[in-house]
């Protein structure tokens, strides 16, 4: 496993991707066990948050209770299966600010081409947690980091729910900063492009659109 990839082998995650994978699963239950598991996820890629200690009353007495400190977070979509994943992160920490790049695969050359980019302003002062199911051939993962990091961002992780070794391959090399994180890495990329045996088209099955 390349050095910064974190595989997230929570039962409750394997279990509910199981359930995504299966070819017979509709959009709708799709759609509410990718927000599942990225609820679940969200206690693991936030594990490094700092806490400081706050004055807080309790009905009782007075204590120094802990609360996240400094920079807030911020979830970054890749368009449009990202956000599959943004529900579930937001319903664990709605105070996160959200940006949106929109990044579609050439069918022929698999490259990636933008066509939308929506960042907070103040996205160099918060920890960036980019959001995109699949990691694939990695060039959509590459771009959206370099876009980021373009903008400003120091902190960035990247938070998939299946990857691919020739994407994880690709992030390592041209972005060995960043910490992945992934519910499973599977066996390879089909011709088209496809993890293998991932679970599709992961925006296709979220919105039912084929
Ligand atoms: N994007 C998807 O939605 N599925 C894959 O298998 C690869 C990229």
């Amino acid at each position: 496993m390349a050095g910064k990839t974190r595989c997230i082998d929570h039962p409750l995650i394997q279990h509910k991707l199981t359930q995504m994978r299966r070819k017979e699963t509709p959009a709708a239950e799709f759609r509410r066990l990718l927000r599942e598991i990225a609820m679940l996820m969200a206690f693991e890629v936030t594990r490094e948050q700092k806490l400081v200690l706050a004055p807080i009353e309790t009905p009782l007495t007075t204590m120094q209770a802990p609360v996240l400190a400094g920079r807030n977070l911020c979830f970054v979509s890749i368009l449009r299966a990202g956000n599959g994943l943004l529900d579930g992160m937001l319903e664990i920490v709605p105070e996160a600010r959200v940006g949106h790049i929109g990044i579609y695969r050439d069918p022929t050359t698999l490259a990636a081409v933008e066509y939308y980019c929506k960042l907070p302003p103040d996205i160099a002062e918060r920890e960036v947690f980019l959001l995109d199911p699949m990691l694939a051939t990695g060039h959509s993962a590459v771009a959206a980091v370099s876009r980021v990091k373009a903008a400003g961002a120091k902190s960035i992780r990247y938070v998939c729910l299946l990857a691919a070794p020739e994407g994880l391959a690709a992030m390592t090399a041209d972005h060995p900063d960043i910490t992945i994180y992934t519910a499973a890495i599977d066996s390879h990329l089909n011709d088209h492009g496809y993890i293998v045996p991932g679970l599709g088209d992961a925006g296709d099955r979220l919105f039912g659109t084929r």
